[in-house]
């Protein structure tokens, strides 16, 4: 039966409503309507103050945090990139909880990254030598409830081959599932994008990346922004390499989708980080995630008709240092509507 929600104001596809109501469909579908559109015998339920959508944070491991905290902190769905299958199928029936999404394991070369690292738990990573262990390493994930493939390119370590990281593209892809890369070190991103992944788990970091290699990835790929896990508050050269980063990205039209790594390191917060998100402003950007609709069924991205998302998300172009509402693509992820590179090369 359709609803209609009520409230002071909406926030919802990246702009601020006033005498609007949503009006959900039965089968979870949401758009905002007028006021004077929400028929008299309706059903309705009132909010106090703003209602927003539900915000994902895209990277997350969810076994090594509380998610009920999480939820309560205003986080809807989580991304969980790379985790033991079987906890987070179990963690992704739960109840209460924010919706989730995962990788599966980290695929890996052996010995390679994070099989060597305290965090990693036993079966949150797998090791993978061939293009026959890819194509059965992206398959064995999925039967375990992986929507995503989450893949290492580490130079810090033993790393994969090119032949076997586009193997494992190939593999996910067939099956209608896109790869996140973990890419960290010299390299690593033209890796990644030579294979043809699809999402960087993380903005790259190690170093300012190639203007032409950032322009290539912005036509093709998503990059989860992830910022805070250099310094966690307190601002450091990885920190300022990956704002630079992220912000040529935008320049050339990313998208950029909000994740903050969280379970991983420090975090003193669980859940939304809008400190964070003064920080972002202050570097001339901000952003943050929609609402992954259908989150976890291994469909395609929704698309605008499909259901509620919105996009807080917005990139402020650096040449004119003011706000520009934009829309949403289809993917529903921040994107500068400029699109286009900063002629003086900043930053
Ligand atoms: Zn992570």
């Amino acid at each position: 039966m359709t609803e209609y929600l009520l409230s002071g104001s909406l926030w919802w596809d990246g702009r601020f409503r006033t005498g609007e109501a949503l009006r959900v469909e039965a089968d979870g579908r949401a758009m905002p309507v007028p006021l004077a559109d929400v028929p008299e015998a309706a059903p309705r339920r009132r909010f106090p103050g703003t209602l927003l959508p539900g915000l994902t944070d895209a990277h997350v491991h969810a076994a090594l945090v509380d998610l009920a905290t999480v939820r309560a902190g205003g986080i809807a769905a989580v991304w969980d990139l790379g985790g033991v299958p079987e906890r987070l199928a179990e963690l992704s029936r739960r109840p209460g909880l924010p919706r989730l999404r995962y990788a599966g394991p980290f695929l890996t070369a052996p010995g390679g990254y994070p099989s060597d690292r305290a965090w990693a738990a036993p079966g949150s990573w797998r090791e993978i030598s061939s293009a026959v262990d890819a194509t059965a390493a992206v398959a064995e994930a999925q039967a375990g409830g992986a929507t995503l493939i989450k893949v290492v390119a580490h130079a810090g370590g033993p790393q994969l081959r090119p032949f076997t990281l586009t193997a494992v593209v190939d593999a996910a892809h067939d099956r209608g599932l896109e790869v996140v890369v973990h890419a960290e070190g010299a390299g690593t991103v033209s890796a990644a994008y030579q294979a043809g992944a699809d999402i960087l788990a993380h903005t790259p970091w190690t170093e300012p990346l190639d203007r032409a290699l950032v322009a290539a990835c912005a036509e093709r790929m998503r990059w989860i922004s992830t910022l805070d896990i250099h310094g966690w508050g307190v601002p450091t050269r990885e920190q300022a390499t990956a704002v630079a980063n992220l912000r040529r990205f935008l320049e050339y039209g990313g998208r950029v989708r909000y994740g903050t790594d969280l379970g991983n390191g420090p975090h003193f917060f669980y859940g939304l980080q809008w400190w964070f998100f003064g920080v972002l402003a202050v570097f001339g950007f901000l952003y943050l995630a929609y609402d992954e609709w259908r989150i976890g069924t291994g469909r395609k991205p929704p698309r605008a008709q499909d259901g509620p998302r919105s996009q807080i998300a917005r990139s402020i172009p650096p040449s004119t240092g003011s706000i520009t509402p934009e829309t949403n693509d289809d993917a529903g992820e921040s994107r500068n509507a400029a699109a286009r590179p900063n002629s003086s090369g900043s930053p």
